[in-house]
């Protein structure tokens, strides 16, 4: 009997300290996991993309220049602006608002490397939303980044959410109430810079962002304000401009120009009751003419297969495809074609241009001469040639963002 109980003690002893290892290796493994995860989020947080500046540059100014509480913040971003000294309009190009509509943000930088301005100026916002450009969208599985080759080696670009990133501002409301229009929206919309406009000076760190994108489009007396995003094939305002009334005129030259020489492109009329919007807010809080583009990205449609760096880039998916067979896209789509990086880059810069161009036939005191790579020059060439080496650039030109 006693040495049975010592044997049955020496067993509780025994699986008492394989329980203790077993917590401490579910402890281990949770660390490693923890650790592991964490550096991916660590990663897309603090990854800097780089680029190479035209020497036309003449300033540049931050975002906090024009609400000083953004300074230290994540939404604080960089504006570019190259002033041609000559008189004459002035442009706003504006990226990455919704940073998981990255090509927006490429093109800015394709446009920024490549600019020569000889009338007028024009400001470049690459980053809109930077603090949406340090997370991937919640719950989707998609790669953290994108690459574009070049002569000298790929180059590396974020991959990111649609609204500002929830470490900068948290908790979501259970409905978002637009300032000052009132106009209920979608909780998550807190978070979305493109419907917070015209934004406040003391309100939430997304609607700070968009308050001083007005002031500067206020204080700068920006002629035209162009908003570049990216749309799923199956939501009916892709390959579209949306102009705000005072802007519709030009935006549709421009949209019949590239629909006769280059690309389809659409035009709508911004609508008057859907408030926060820039096509909207932009034009009725300031003079400037406010237009947005879209292009197709299927990366973003809901229908698509795994969401691959391919996908992103390439753009070609097999169930998109069958959906566009059956009528329910808005955008043309064959599988063969996709919808390529250089071709939604392309179609932002050609749409820029042919807006700004349309600008100084309508107003000719607002005529602004610049150039950049185009549509044409994009399909024959790619995206990485308009690219510069930072290590063979001067350095003043280089910026990391
Ligand atoms: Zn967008």
């Amino acid at each position: 009997m006693e040495n049975e109980k010592n044997a049955k003690g020496g067993r509780a002893a025994m699986s008492g300290r394989a329980r203790l290892w077993l917590k401490g290796g579910f402890l281990a493994a949770a660390l490693a996991m923890a650790f592991f995860a964490g550096r991916e989020f660590w990663e897309l947080r603090h990854y800097k993309e780089t680029v190479v500046s035209a020497p036309g540059l003449t300033e540049v100014k931050m975002l906090s220049d024009y609400l000083g509480s953004l300074k230290g913040t994540w939404m604080d971003t960089p504006i570019f602006v190259y002033d041609s000294g000559v008189p004459g309009g002035s442009a706003l190009y504006m990226a990455n608002v919704h940073p998981y509509e990255p090509a927006t943000s490429l093109s800015a930088y394709i446009m920024m490397e490549n600019i020569k301005v000889s009338k007028g100026k024009i400001f470049v916002i690459p980053q809109g939303n930077r603090s949406g450009s340090t997370t991937g969208m919640l719950g989707n599985a998609y790669p953290k980044f994108f690459h574009v080759k070049t002569d000298f080696g790929e180059k590396q670009y974020r991959i990111g959410d649609r609204g500002t990133n929830p470490l900068d501002q948290w908790p979501d409301p259970f409905t978002y109430v637009n300032y000052p229009s009132k106009q209920n929206l979608a909780y998550q919309d807190i978070r979305n810079m493109n419907r917070t406009y015209p934004g406040r000076k003391d309100g939430t760190l997304t609607e700070r962002a968009s308050f001083a994108i007005m002031e500067l489009i206020r204080r700068e007396k920006i002629d035209i304000s162009i908003d570049a995003h990216e749309a799923s094939l199956m939501y009916p305002v892709v390959s579209t401009y949306v102009a705000h009334e005072r802007s519709f005129e030009l935006a549709m030259m421009a949209a019949m120009t590239l629909s006769a020489e280059t690309f389809d492109m659409k035009c709508e009329s911004s609508p008057k009751g859907l408030r926060g919007l820039s096509h909207r807010e932009w034009g009725d809080y300031s003079d400037t003419l406010a237009v947005l583009m879209e292009t197709p990205e299927p990366f973003i449609d809901r229908v698509v297969g795994p969401m691959t760096e391919e996908l992103f880039t390439e753009g070609k998916d097999e169930f998109l495809a069958t959906a566009a067979k059956h009528g329910l896209t808005y955008h043309p789509y064959k599988i063969e074609f996709g919808s390529p990086l250089w071709y939604r880059c392309g179609r932002h810069l050609s749409g820029a241009a042919a807006a700004i161009t349309w600008m100084g036939q309508f107003f000719p005191e607002k005529e602004i001469i610049a150039e950049w790579p185009g549509y044409k020059d994009l399909e024959a060439h790619d995206c990485g040639y308009f690219l510069h080496d930072p290590a063979k650039a001067d350095g003043k030109l280089v910026f990391k963002i």
